[in-house]
């Protein structure tokens, strides 16, 4: 991969420049090289996809319908087609589906291999780079302040700025929208480990509990070479802390990894607070984690960041070749956003309700629940989980899917007079 090159931040003046080669950044990337759009990614790191910190669990139909499924060799680490899910009383609940629905990729393999298409479609990638605040005139965004290197402030302006820069939304600010709220935020480890025990190859596994993942949960994702992807994320407390308590006491993850040796582990946080209400401003969209395109449920956010990667890359080109990057032409990303996920994100941000309002006894219930009724067979020929609005609508005719339902709803209308 070349990505060495330094752009001429003179006389070679993107149309357009992204904040960030994170998946979003490169895909949209990807999308405006491809619209024939003059494209600048400036990412701040000094190699593309690193540090990780993504446990890489994805959809294989949302893949294949952006087109990057079947991914390259080297990339894709293991295919699920089952779930087991464990409450802090060891209860489990298996989902075992027809097929193969996710697979675990290697992000930074991943993320390089997004970058790759890009750079080969036109796109210049500058690393080593960090926009340290947007150029501002007349209201309108008209380019960024890097530096380079550690180096003195260069300025590089562009007809139209997306930002993706991820969870921190810093530069948001600058342009009057609201940065991510602390509340919507869970702090996420994931760490690599050595030594697991019985896990199944091809299942996924989701650990419940106040004292092991308060606000969220734990997760154990095998490898095919036999090590695992590990991590939890809590809405309090120190993460790390809690996942030696998951790995050393939760009733069902200790049994699998209280002999398991961490050999990496990372720090992130995860927006689960849904999309924020206005990404977009003069000169200016925000796509991705730092706009909280994020799953409320899973904090998955790589299918829906690309998602909107794409609609952001078309809004943008489309406002180039109209001469009109105004908010009021821009405006639209936001409702083409939300045409493809609005109805996704308000269910699941229910749902993200009713789980955070369930006590772990409440949550034992619920697991036993759905293995009686069968809930399992009901959901067995599902192939796609991240739309999960459109999935309840399609489930729902199923008797079994009926009952469960009216029985969380009594459930979250208990919690939630
Ligand atoms: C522990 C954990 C596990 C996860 N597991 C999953 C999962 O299994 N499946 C899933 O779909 N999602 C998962 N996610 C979420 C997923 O990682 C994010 O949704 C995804 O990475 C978002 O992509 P992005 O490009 O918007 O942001 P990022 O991946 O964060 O990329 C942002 C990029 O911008 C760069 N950058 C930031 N500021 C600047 C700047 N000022 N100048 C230049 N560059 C800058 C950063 O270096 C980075 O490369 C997980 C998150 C965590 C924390």
């Amino acid at each position: 991969m070349m990505m060495t090159h330094i752009v001429q931040t003179t006389g070679n003046t993107p149309d357009a420049i992204i904040i960030g080669g994170g998946p979003v950044g490169s895909y949209a990337a990807l999308n405006l090289a491809k619209l024939g759009v003059k494209v600048t990614v400036f990412e701040e790191h000094p190699e593309i996809g690193l540090p990780s910190h993504c446990a890489g669990h994805l959809s294989i139909r949302s893949l294949s319908n952006m087109g990057l499924y079947p991914l390259p060799n080297g990339i894709v680490e293991n295919t699920f087609s089952t779930a087991n899910f464990y409450s802090s009383a060891g209860t489990k609940f298996s989902l075992h589906l027809s097929r193969p629905v996710t697979v675990a990729v290697n992000r930074a393999r991943f993320d390089k291999y997004l970058a790759r298409q890009a750079e080969a479609a036109g796109a210049r990638f500058v690393l080593n780079a960090c926009v340290q605040s947007l150029i501002m005139a007349d209201g309108f965004v008209k380019g960024v302040n890097i530096q380079r290197n550690g180096g003195k402030e260069e300025q590089v302006y562009s007809k139209i700025t997306l930002d993706a820069e991820g969870v921190s939304s810093r530069l948001l600010r600058q342009v009057g929208l609201t940065a991510l709220k602390p509340e919507g935020l869970v702090y996420a480890v994931e760490a690599e480990v050595e030594n697991v025990q019985d896990v199944e190859r091809d299942a996924v596994e989701v650990y419940f509990g106040k004292a092991y993942a308060p606000g969220f949960y734990g997760w154990l994702i095998p490898k095919l070479d036999g090590t695992a992807k590990v991590g939890l994320a809590t809405n309090k407390g120190n993460p790390q802390k809690f996942l030696r308590e998951l790995m050393s006491k939760h009733p069902a993850a200790s049994k699998q990894l209280v002999k398991a040796k961490i050999t990496q582990i990372g720090y992130h946080a995860i927006s689960l607070g849904g999309p924020i209400d206005r990404a977009y401003s003069n000169g200016f969209l925000a796509v991705g984690d730092c706009a909280s395109q994020v799953k409320p449920t899973t904090g998955g956010g790589v299918i829906f960041g690309l998602t909107c990667a794409k609609t952001a890359a078309e809004t943008a080109s489309e406002a180039l070749q109209r001469g009109d990057v105004s908010s009021d032409f821009l405006r639209v990303y936001q409702k083409r956003c939300s045409d493809l996920l609005g109805f996704d994100f308000s269910v699941m941000l229910r749902l993200r309700r009713f789980l955070d309002s369930l006590s772990d006894v409440k949550v034992d219930e619920v697991l036993r629940f759905c293995g009686k009724l069968g809930v399992d067979k009901a959901l067995s020929d599902v192939d796609e989980i991240d739309f999960q609005g459109k999935l309840m609508l399609k489930v729902l005719g199923k008797p079994s899917m009926l009952a469960a339902m009216a029985y969380f709803v009594m459930l979250y209308l208990s919690a939630n007079p």
